[in-house]
């Protein structure tokens, strides 16, 4: 049966969580489509020529027209949405910068987002910084959350100073006292907000950041202690705007209408209380379909961007209406939503670790009894005996174990042995899963046969959270793809860690422990994406086993349809990674020099080989992190 690019669509689920800016053209390769439409980069294409450049794997591609496409998306979805509610109020979207604090990131999504009035959240005194350096529009707004010293209070005041609309959001009561000191001592007048705790909470992995044992936000109590110390400093009249943040990737959407539900209603019981409160912060939340699914499992979302806008719009309208009160202007705090699309890493595939040469076996007669044995199992397997023989191999493994624990089993045996024993594991699987149904002990052995390959990256730093949190990411091939993939595997990372490893893949049910990809060709590169890469994920990365920041192409489509390089970035070399941890260059270059030095004065090392030894090690500071697969 032949294999066409359609099939690997349907395989890797490219229409499904590409969501449009992903697609397969009919030479076999991955391509990106920006702005959704026709035109589009050849994926396998652009990185001979990110090669030609002297670019380096693992390779990070942003597409900055992705970015922007998703700020229209997001601003049309709360647009219509007040159209057709006739909903007498604003929406003014604020970018969270800590979900990709990349000043390319968040400059593209502040340019995209201007003329519709986008404004930035900073969770911190540094993310505040460099939401004060943009040229937002007026009435935009930069929501200041997280804890607070008097230091952030300061900042966000000289905000206010330089004409912004800061607001500063009361996470704990005290830090009304201290806002109210603070602009009271600088003279000038604060916007104030608050972050309430709903008793609603989020869904799926990040659902700790509501319900009532959250990190952050007043309790009702609280809240009404907060706005008692603001009222008893002259400053109600300044407490304009309620915040909640229900969760991140929040799957459900009838969870996010209940926080809103929630959310509104307090909003709309201080307003009518005669706190002139007028801007409501819905937070974050709105999630990423990562495995295209369209259901309400932790890598899906069962609803769509416009849904979401649609159910926040109706749901404040219908409780404003109800309490008689006007409408808020609406903000929320997109992020993942915003920029998970844009990033992709390229890898490369190295190799694998697992001999699946077909070779014949030949067992020389003088091998030892047991492997004569094992051999004659192997030979003998068939459908209806490969349960029996399959355990009978299993004892002879544990027999060969001890015959080489006492000394009698020599290591060609033992080679002999465990190759042996591969295709045997492999032939029993194999008619284990033409039965209908499959023996647990099978599906664990298909497992451990499942081949890994190799790949150019470290989890840690490229997709921390599939580590931390076995969150899924699309994994594909870049080209090939109109080739029957062969191949079960996984793909580990170059980190001398185990947990290393995409063994966790996005399916439309379930999830897959392997991933079918194409037999390696001797002397062929072979390249992989990783795709949604763009939230929290590329700026989260640890430096485990100091691998760095990888090399950057940001790529973008002309009206013509061609693609350019607008910027390469070379990633970290090592001694940049090198001097974040306190090991500097020059005085690990000198210390190597010492030794040299030592070792030539004791004649046990010539002065050209020193020379060359020394340069040599100062030069591998200058190289970059990662491998050369060549
Ligand atoms: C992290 C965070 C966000 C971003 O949430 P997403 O789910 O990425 O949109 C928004 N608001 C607050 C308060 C956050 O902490």
């Amino acid at each position: 049966m032949s294999y066409s690019t359609r099939d690997a669509r349907r395989y890797y689920g490219v229409d499904a969580w590409g969501q449009g800016y992903f697609g397969v053209n009919g030479r076999g390769h991955l391509t990106v489509h920006p702005s959704r439409g026709s035109r589009r980069v050849d994926v396998h294409a652009l990185i001979a020529r990110l090669k030609r450049r002297k670019l380096r794997f693992p390779l990070l591609l942003r597409f900055p027209q992705i970015l922007e496409d998703r700020v229209h998306e997001l601003f049309d979805a709360f647009d219509s949405a007040i159209g057709e509610f006739h909903f007498d109020g604003a929406y003014r979207g604020v970018f969270p910068i800590k979900v990709n604090q990349n000043a390319d990131v968040v400059a593209s999504i502040v340019k995209a987002g201007r003329k519709r009035g986008i404004g930035l959240e900073a969770g911190s005194k540094a993310e505040l910084a460099v939401a004060l350096t943009h040229d937002l529009e007026d009435d935009a707004v930069i929501v200041c959350n997280g804890y607070k010293d008097e230091d952030y209070v300061r900042l966000a005041l000289r905000g206010r100073q330089l004409g912004r609309k800061v607001f500063l959001i009361i996470e704990k009561p005290h830090e009304a006292e201290m806002i109210a000191r603070v602009s009271k001592a600088m003279g000038i007048n604060p916007l104030i907000g608050a972050r309430t705790r709903l008793q609603a909470r989020g869904s799926g992995m990040w659902e700790r950041s509501s319900g009532a044992g959250a990190k952050f936000g007043l309790t009702t109590q609280e809240l009404l202690d907060s706005l008692e110390i603001l009222t008893s400093h002259g400053l109600a009249d300044q407490f304009r705007l309620l915040h909640f943040h229900a969760g991140s990737q929040i799957t459900e959407i009838r969870r996010i209408k209940s926080a809103v539900r929630e959310g509104a209603r307090i909003f709309a019981t201080l307003r009518a209380d005669g706190y002139p409160v007028e801007y409501l912060d819905v937070g974050g939340g709105l999630g990423v379909d990562y495995d295209g699914s369209n259901t309400s499992y932790e890598a899906s979302m069962n609803y769509s961007v416009s849904e979401y806008a649609n159910d926040v719009v109706y749901i404040v309208k219908e409780i404003c209406d109800a309490e008689n009160v006007p409408v808020p202007t609406l903000i929320s705090e997109s992020g993942r939503a915003l920029t998970a699309y844009h990033a992709v890493l390229i890898s490369e595939v190295g190799g694998q670790n697992q001999d699946e040469n077909g070779d014949d076996i030949f067992v020389p007669v003088d091998a030892h009894d047991t492997v004569q044995e094992l051999y004659e199992i192997w030979e003998g397997m068939g459908r209806k005996n490969h349960r029996e023989f399959f355990h009978d191999a299993e004892a002879k493994r544990e027999e060969l174990l001890k015959h080489f624990d006492l000394g009698f089993l020599s290591l060609r045996d033992r080679a002999l042995a465990e190759r042996l024993m591969g295709r045997v594991r492999r032939m029993a699987v194999a008619f284990a899963k033409e039965e209908r149904f499959v023996p647990e002990e099978f599906l664990d052995v298909e497992k451990q046969l499942v081949t890994k390959y190799i790949a150019n990256f470290s989890v840690f730093q490229s997709l921390p959270d599939h580590w931390a949190l076995d969150q899924l990411f699309p994994v594909l091939p870049v080209h090939r793809l109109d080739e029957r993939p062969t191949v079960s595997a996984t793909l580990c990372d170059v980190t001398c860690d185990s947990f290393g490893e995409i063994d966790e893949f996005v399916d439309l049910r379930e999830k897959r422990t392997s991933l079918k990809l194409h037999a390696l060709q001797p002397g062929k590169p072979y390249y992989i994406a990783v795709a949604l890469l763009g939230a929290y994920q590329d700026v989260l990365g640890d430096y485990h086993n100091l691998f760095g920041r990888v090399d950057e192409a940001h790529v973008t489509v002309t009206k013509g349809g061609a693609t350019r390089v607008v910027k390469a970035l070379p990633g970290d070399d090592a001694h940049e990674v090198l001097a974040l941890f306190g090991h500097q260059a020059e005085s690990m270059v000198e210390r190597v020099q010492e030794r040299a030095d030592a070792l030539v004065a004791a004649r046990k090392l010539t002065k050209a080989a020193a020379k060359q030894a020394v340069r040599g090690y100062a030069e591998s500071l200058e190289g970059y992190t990662y491998l050369n697969f060549g």
